[in-house]
């Protein structure tokens, strides 16, 4: 098995036992779809998915005269699909010889840092020099936790003790440009002393990239925690109106039950999903595939 359907594996097993009822019960019927709608209701699609994907099935149902409870399993499949394909997007980065600016945002915990790290060692293994900003200043570990991984991996991480976020996300790109850099991975905080709003501080920190290079960010991914479930939708609400996400990251796909909240994602945000994140490891981020996806949850 794949890194993903090992991964998925509690989703998988959650989502097969109750549709184990749905697709080895006879004739399709009201009551099935009943069932099969529950399932998707309870295994964190939410409900406007459910209710995009119920209407898919009735129609492949019908349309390929189906009958039997045990091919609303390819249906089902199909329908999830066609909804998680157009999230399937990946990040390319162009050859221009310029800096190509990401900009990380996220709450604290969610796996940003982590996923700075795994982003630099993937770029770099495509042959593309990387430099990181230490933006998330609030939170000390997240620095040395950079800082560290600059040093064993030959990443330059631009840091300062006491710098604001912004300002360390503008040397980077500075000096990025001065020396050629392709990637500049920006961090920056996922909370904040109380009494300061964190979607006006990540909100200035855009703005003050856009100050360095005109085009930048060129990229905006929102790390989210799959196991929030459908409190992702909100989280993806409240970044996207103060940033404009451009990618979202999903982390923790190992060991979660709540896949699901993928097809509730696609259902409200047309945001492509760039990555997902499957284990702590530092190879354990992937390119989102529609494909693999559906068949490590359903199959
Ligand atoms: P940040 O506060 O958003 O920077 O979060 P961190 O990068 O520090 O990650 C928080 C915790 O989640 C750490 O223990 C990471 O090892 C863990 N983590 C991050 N991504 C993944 C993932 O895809 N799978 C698993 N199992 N753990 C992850």
């Amino acid at each position: 098995a794949s890194r993903l359907a090992r991964g998925l594996s509690k989703s998988r097993d959650k989502m097969a036992k109750s549709l184990a009822g749905v697709f080895g019960g006879g004739q399709i019927d009201e009551d099935l779809y009943e069932e099969l709608e529950t399932v998707l209701i309870t295994s964190d699609m939410g409900i406007e998915a459910t209710e995009m994907l119920m209407k898919e099935v009735r129609n492949r149902v019908s349309l390929k005269g189906l009958k039997d409870g045990n091919e609303l399993r390819q249906a089902l499949k199909d329908a999830v699909y066609d909804l998680l394909k157009p999230l399937e997007q990946p990040l390319t980065l162009p050859e221009n010889g310029q800096p190509f600016v990401i900009m990380m945002a996220g709450i604290n915990g969610a796996g940003k840092t982590t996923s700075i790290g795994k982003l630099a060692k993937y770029f770099q293994s495509q042959g593309k020099s990387v430099i990181l900003a230490a933006g998330d200043t609030f939170r000390a570990a997240a620095r040395e936790q950079l800082q560290e991984w600059g040093e064993r991996n030959g990443v330059t991480v631009i840091s300062q003790v006491k710098g604001d976020s912004a300002a360390v996300c503008f040397d980077a790109v500075e000096a990025a440009k001065a020396r050629k850099i392709d990637v500049v991975l920006a961090d920056t905080a996922g909370r904040l002393p109380t009494q300061l709003h964190l979607m006006e501080e990540i909100a200035k920190v855009k703005r003050v990239l856009q100050k360095a290079m005109p085009d930048a960010p060129h990229e905006i991914l929102l790390v989210l925690d799959a196991n929030i479930g459908q409190n992702a939708l909100n989280q993806v609400g409240a970044f996207h109106k103060a940033l404009g996400i451009t990618g979202l990251i999903v982390t923790k796909l190992d060991g979660t039950a709540k896949g699901g909240v993928l097809a509730a994602l696609a259902s409200q945000y047309p945001i492509p999903v760039r990555y997902v994140g499957v284990g702590e490891g530092i190879d354990d981020l992937r390119p989102f595939k529609a494909r693999d996806f559906v068949d490590a949850l359903l199959d």
